[in-house]
């Protein structure tokens, strides 16, 4: 049977019955090692799929990072050191330097090191980044309790209407279209969020794949289900008028629109922090799968 019949997650599953390992599939692996929580992870940013040949190979090295990093701070921990694993044809040396300088400096702003990797040629161009980190309290995607409140960080839809934008190839972008394409190609990983999440989050996952797949997600791994109100739901003012200009829906972009990197978690209403950019979208409950308004909901990117 081909991948794209049993899908990504399918694959997992059965990769994960092979292994005999149950506890794979959070954003990190939880190893305790000298009474220390270490958390592992790792992905690949493949040229066609990931990103389009021409972005700026110093945007790639950052993002190559961001994402990684976004997986360590969603659950509750800062990352610490790096491997980037290369695969690339015979181009010019200068296109490696120049991704290496956006790995540079995400890593001066998140505080990690490369400490290794390695190189090897092949077909297309692809950055495969492992990152360790540390936290004193995971936070995994399996520990949202009904009762609670699901919040969001940040605004949702942005990267998906960037990458739209940068795919019209246009000379002249007007400015608010400029940000959303810098949320495309350079996405931060929410490392404001360490603190509380590691202090108040039962739950939290980094939406990369989307909202409604990514708190599939949550909702499956935690047993329960999430009830979300799409008027809740924060919209930037650039997105909206991105699709004002173009008459379309900016909730289709926020609910379904993958790679904003934003963080959706669960709490207690109280635990609400005034001084972060974090909105209420909804409650988690008893059952099972996510619902918007009273409707079960599902979609997000798949690979495959
Ligand atoms: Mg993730």
């Amino acid at each position: 049977m081909r991948i794209s019949e049993i899908g990504e997650f399918g694959l997992i599953e059965r990769l994960k019955d092979i292994l005999r390992a149950e506890e794979i599939g959070d954003d990190c692996a939880v190893v305790t090692f000298d009474q220390k929580h270490l958390l592992l992870t790792t992905d690949a940013l493949v040229e066609d799929i990931h990103f389009l040949e021409k972005i700026a190979p110093e945007a790639l090295g950052w993002k190559a990072v961001s994402v990684n990093v976004s997986d360590i701070v969603s659950c509750g921990g800062s990352p610490l050191y790096l491997l980037v694993s290369l695969i690339i044809p015979d181009i010019d040396s200068r296109w490696v330097e120049r991704l290496y300088e956006g790995i540079r400096k995400a890593c001066e702003f998140y505080n990690c090191t490369v400490v290794g990797g390695n190189i090897s040629r092949g077909e297309k161009k692809t950055i495969d980044v492992f990152a360790l980190g540390r936290t004193a309290k995971p936070v995994l995607r399996s520990g949202a309790k009904p009762g609670e409140t699901l919040f969001v960080s940040g605004t949702l839809g942005d990267s998906r209407a960037g990458l739209e934008l940068l795919r019209e190839e246009r000379k002249d972008y007007r400015s608010f279209e400029l940000k959303l394409i810098e949320r495309h190609t350079r996405p931060s990983a929410r490392v404001d969020y360490i603190k509380h999440l590691e202090k108040y989050a039962s739950s939290c996952i980094d939406i990369s794949d989307g909202l409604l797949q990514d708190a599939g997600h949550l909702a499956r791994m935690s047993g329960i289900a999430l009830e979300i109100d799409p008027k809740a739901i924060p919209i930037s003012e650039e997105l909206k008028a991105f699709c004002e200009d173009r008459g379309r829906d900016p909730l289709e972009y926020a609910l379904r629109g993958g790679e904003d990197y934003q963080l959706l978690f669960t709490h207690p209403r109280k635990d609400q922090n005034p001084f972060l950019d974090m909105t209420p979208i909804g409650e988690v409950r008893e059952g099972k799968g996510v619902f918007v308004e009273g409707r079960e909901a599902e979609g997000g990117f798949s690979h495959f």
